[in-house]
């Protein structure tokens, strides 16, 4: 006779087998059984009690994000279940894969509108690439197996429905096992050479060309590097791929749109080529930038080539390898005017930066604090982002290197990722140091779980930026709305280090830009003791410069409106592009 197992402890032992360590989640009573295998194998994988299921499916879905392993949450049937929505769909529109396991009713109470029961697959089908209910005991282990395979393979989210009972159901203990050690990676698609020419021969042709450097690029920023200083060409990236480069490379102009940099706004703007690699702009249509220009595109998925523009070239295949094939063969480039241009344009944004960042008189802002992040933090620190005004500073104050992680959820974008991504990370990476840098708007959604970090152990810093206001939309209101503003603003401060101490952190507030660095030592002294620092620095009001709406240019602004943004946005020593171009002897194509 065959030996016995509980179901869903073989179930637990298939998600082990996949390289799982941990798995998110709140107890319930549609979860029963899971949570007593997870007792029984708390040696092999971790239960991670979370205080709010949408921190623990948003920690599972930044989870990959940071490692590549796929993360892995539970939600009880009915309510725990859609509070998953948003980590689900962050995953999603990340393309980054995540297992929910979701409890549900027994089956002999199944469809007789009980307690707590919905009709769950509906509801997750949109947002799932595989999503049944388990329709027997010994399955389970088998349907968890083909879910993690799913999602991992297409880079997307499994959802599976178990009925409470199935857990503790004993099956044949050679009635199930793991597929992990067949799966493998599917091979890049082989470059076509004809391709290549192609796109070489549009970059020996372009005379303004920008290299445009998306997440296929990760890691891979040398080999960019090196095609852009043959072709004399800047780099601009996405607001997602920030730290495969270093932050101090001359011809990093940073990224396009909100999110952005100024150089890159107005160099794009001016270029006649654009390398596009590895990146699915989501603002291209709604933006326009890349209108009128050569478009030479590399994708890996041939259903993105053409996607956002139509195509001058394609390449489908890996980013840097079709990089690498192109520097090939190119002829080095002498220095030209167009790049000296583009250097000498970024060189007056970063002084801009840096002089907002350094600032030691005045009402403290945001940026004082991230010049602190960069002097203090250690240098593979890892950064989660939350969403906001903070993910824009992030991208312009934050002094990145590939040594680094940094993550946000940048195409779903949902406010509240910052905290649960610190703890995915710091689970991932127990040895590096980790922080969460908040607006108070999104660490306000899910400040319940500092507490997770201090019960689980967890040494981490999170930066609250007290602004009073939801920053990122109130800017919006400014662009669009008739009537300012309007539910953008708090009236009632909130004391987040008192809150962080309620919970067993360290708490600071910093008020002033001289009480910096004081703070800062303390609370690098306690992170390294083991401790969890909430520091919420209260920061004035101010929007950052909007480097999509720029009005520094008299030839387009009257002399008044150049005045007024240069005041309101401290820029009076930011020069216009066109300036750069026509001291080299170039002329603007702005329309
Ligand atoms: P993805 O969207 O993930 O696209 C990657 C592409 O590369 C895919 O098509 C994929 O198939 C392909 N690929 C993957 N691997 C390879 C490979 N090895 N070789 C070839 N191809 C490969 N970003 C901005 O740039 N500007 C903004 O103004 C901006 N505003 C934002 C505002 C907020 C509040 C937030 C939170 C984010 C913002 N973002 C912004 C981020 C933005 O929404 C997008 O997520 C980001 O621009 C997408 O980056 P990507 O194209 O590199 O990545």
């Amino acid at each position: 006779m065959s030996e016995k197992i509980k179901a869903g402890l073989a179930a637990l032992k298939v998600i082990e087998s996949w390289g799982v360590k941990q798995i998110y989640g709140l107890p319930a009573g549609s979860l029963n059984a899971e949570m007593d295998m997870l007792y029984e194998e708390q040696s092999n994988i971790d239960f991670i009690q979370v205080r709010h299921e949408e921190v623990g499916a948003l920690a599972a879905s930044m989870q990959p994000k940071f490692s590549g392993n796929i993360g892995v949450v539970l939600g009880s049937g009915g309510p725990g279940a859609t509070h998953l929505m948003n980590g689900l769909y962050d995953a999603r529109e990340d393309g980054v894969p995540m297992l929910a396991i979701i409890g549900t009713r027994p089956q002999r109470e199944l469809n007789l509108d009980g307690f707590q029961e919905l009709s769950q697959n509906p509801i997750y089908s949109d947002v799932s690439e595989y999503n049944v209910r388990v329709a027997y005991a010994e399955q389970l282990p088998k349907i968890i197996d083909r879910a993690i395979r799913e999602a991992i393979t297409k880079g997307g989210i499994a959802t599976i429905e178990v009925p409470v009972d199935f857990g503790w159901e004993e099956i044949d203990n050679d009635s199930w096992y793991s597929s992990a050690n067949g799966f493998r990676k599917p091979n890049k698609p082989p470059i076509d050479e004809k391709d290549i020419d192609k796109a070489v021969s549009l970059l020996e042709e372009a005379k303004r060309p920008v290299i445009y450097a998306g997440i296929g690029t990760r890691g891979h920023g040398e080999d960019v590097i090196a095609l852009a200083e043959k072709l004399k060409a800047p780099i601009a990236v996405t607001g997602k791929n920030y730290d495969t480069f270093d932050f101090d490379y001359e011809g990093l102009i940073g990224s396009t749109w909100r999110v952005g940099w100024k150089s890159a706004n107005e160099i794009i703007e001016e270029a006649d080529t654009i390398l596009f690699a590895g990146s699915d702009f989501p603002f291209a249509e709604s933006t326009g930038i890349f209108d009128g220009k050569k478009f030479i595109q590399i994708d890996i998925d041939a259903s993105r080539l053409g996607k956002r523009r139509s195509v001058d070239a394609a390449i489908l295949g890996d980013a840097p390898e079709a990089i690498r094939m192109i520097s090939d063969k190119i002829d080095q480039k002498e220095e030209s005017s167009w790049y000296r241009a583009c250097l000498a344009n970024n060189k007056n944004w970063r002084e801009y930066m840096n002089k907002l960042e350094t600032k030691k008189e005045g009402e403290l802002q945001a940026y004082q604090v991230f010049d602190a992040v960069n002097r203090h933090a250690s240098e593979d620190a890892i950064y989660s982002i939350d969403v906001g005004n903070v993910t824009q500073q992030s991208v312009r104050h934050l002094h990145l290197t590939p040594k680094n992680l940094w993550r946000t959820s940048p195409k779903f974008a949902t406010m509240g990722c910052g905290l649960p991504g610190a703890l995915a990370a710091k689970l991932e990476f127990p040895d590096r140091q980790t922080w969460n840098l908040s607006g108070d708007g999104g660490f306000g959604m899910v400040m319940q779980d500092v507490v997770t970090f201090v019960q689980h152990k967890l040494p981490s810093i999170h930066i609250v930026f007290s602004n009073m206001m939801y920053g990122f939309i109130k800017r919006e209101q400014e662009e669009t709305n008739e009537h300012l503003f309007f539910g953008v603003d708090f009236t009632e401060p909130v004391d987040f280090a008192k809150i962080a101490e309620a919970q067993g952190a360290n708490g600071y507030t910093i008020n002033t830009i001289d009480e910096i660095d004081e703070v800062f030592a303390k609370a690098m002294e306690d992170e390294k003791a083991g401790q969890v620092v909430v520091i919420d620095a209260k920061i004035t009001n101010e929007q950052p410069i909007p480097v999509e709406a720029l009005r520094l240019d008299t030839k387009y602004y009257s002399e008044e409106e150049v005045k007024a943004y240069k005041d309101r946005f401290e820029a009076w020593d930011l020069k216009p592009f066109r300036e750069f171009l026509e001291a080299e002897g170039l002329s603007s194509i702005k329309q």
